[in-house]
């Protein structure tokens, strides 16, 4: 494995920094506390051409590759977690999985507009009463002449409320087990019978929207289905084999942004007529932060690595996931500890960093699903 960035990946991860300390670092907690997804930085994000990083530029993508696509979420992540999460959302599981398992004809209709950024995209597998045990879903597809209709509720969806198209996974055959799982394409404007019931307030990424929909006979035509027939589980795995990646890109971003907060103010408040670096309580901390986030990225950036080989990723994303998520939460809580009073208030960002990172332990996969997966992969 090659530790050092190639000279296009450097430049790419220089242009989001700036853009991100620039544009979203001033209103990162603003739109916390308004609850107000920002809409006008993902048309900036478009124009930076970074939403459909890991997209071929035959359809509108950058042409890059997951470790191109882990670095901009890293850099989100490293100011906020909002932004980096919808990202996150969209390209890895609303956005990829189309150029994965679409047709041309798909993927010009519906890819093309997603890797633009010309609106975002959204990703419906978890229900009510399946989260985990995800494939133990209820919503149906029935076949209903040359259409299929859509019934169920989705539970904790990102963007479904912003989202120009939302793929749903739904029960095509009750018979079949995993095979009988399918992936359909939704548009949330125009097809009838979809609705988002809820926008959750969270603990933290409360700029970026969590959604329950509710799909009461929407009728799709058959090109609406990715893949074929039975796929969806298939695809599932496929995608949050990819999607792990970024969430521990972004886990590993909000660590960095936390030791970053640390360190600084360790070494600039003074008690008992010293710098609180000089403390080794504190000096330890932030030196066991530095550590945490190196092996993050050391992890996050070796998942990508082996994605870009086109090898089987599931051991290294799962471990990458695990890892990062829990640095990022350790890192932000040690961070908060160290601003002391003023870690504990608003006006410094390491409060912020410790709500949005339980997320990533939560997310994509629970740490303990992640145990689960890293132990059948050891063959345990
Ligand atoms: C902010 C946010 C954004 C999200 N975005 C999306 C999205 O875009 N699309 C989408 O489809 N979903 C999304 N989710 C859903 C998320 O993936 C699920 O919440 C997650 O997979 C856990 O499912 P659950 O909440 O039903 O918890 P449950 O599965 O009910 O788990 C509850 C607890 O039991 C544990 N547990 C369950 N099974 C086992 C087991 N076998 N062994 C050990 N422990 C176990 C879990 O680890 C957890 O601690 C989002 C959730 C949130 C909060």
């Amino acid at each position: 494995m090659d530790f050092s960035l190639p000279d296009e990946h450097r430049m790419i991860r220089d242009t989001v920094r700036e853009f991100c300390e620039a544009e979203i670092e001033p209103i990162a907690q603003e739109i916390e506390d308004e609850h107000r997804f920002p809409a006008e930085i993902f048309d900036q994000l478009a124009d930076l051409d970074v939403m459909g990083v890991p997209v071929s530029e035959e359809y509108g993508g950058l042409g890059g590759d997951q470790l191109m696509y882990s670095l901009v979420a890293e850099e989100l992540g490293r100011v906020s977690g909002s932004v980096g999460l919808s990202y996150a959302a969209h390209v890895s599981l609303a956005t990829k999985p189309i150029e994965l398992f679409g047709t041309d004809a798909q993927k010009e209709r519906w890819l093309r507009p997603l890797a633009e950024g010309e609106h975002l995209g959204a990703w419906a597998l978890t229900e009510p009463g399946s989260g985990s045990d995800a494939s133990d879903m209820d919503t149906t597809a029935e076949r209903d002449g040359d259409e299929w209709v859509l019934n169920g509720t989705k539970q904790f969806i990102t963007n479904a409320n912003v989202a120009g198209s939302v793929l749903v996974k739904a029960v095509t055959d009750s018979e079949a087990g995993y095979d009988g799982i399918s992936t359909f394409i939704v548009d949330p404007e125009e097809d009838d019978g979809f609705e988002v019931t809820t926008v959750w307030d969270k603990m933290g990424l409360n700029a970026s929207p969590t959604c329950e929909i509710r799909l009461d006979d929407v009728r799709l035509s058959e090109d609406r289905l990715l893949g074929e027939m039975g796929e969806g589980w298939d695809q599932t795995k496929k995608t949050l084999d990819g999607g792990r990646i970024s969430i521990a890109a972004l886990s590993t971003g909000l660590a960095q942004g936390a030791f970053e907060a640390a360190k600084a103010y360790s070494t600039e408040r003074e008690q008992f007529g010293h710098p609180i670096s000089e403390f080794d309580a504190i000096r330890n901390k932030v030196v066991s932060m530095d550590r945490k986030v190196e092996r993050a990225r050391l992890l996050t950036r070796k998942a990508a690595w082996t994605y870009d080989q086109g090898e089987r990723v599931s051991h290294e994303s799962a471990l990458a996931k695990l890892d990062a998520s829990e640095a990022a939460r350790e890192v932000a809580e040690d961070a908060v500890q160290v601003l002391g009073g003023y870690g504990y208030t608003e006006d410094f960002a390491p409060q912020r960093f410790l709500r949005d990172a339980k997320l990533m332990e939560i997310g994509e996969g629970t740490s303990e699903i992640q145990h689960l997966v890293i132990g059948r992969e050891l063959g345990l």
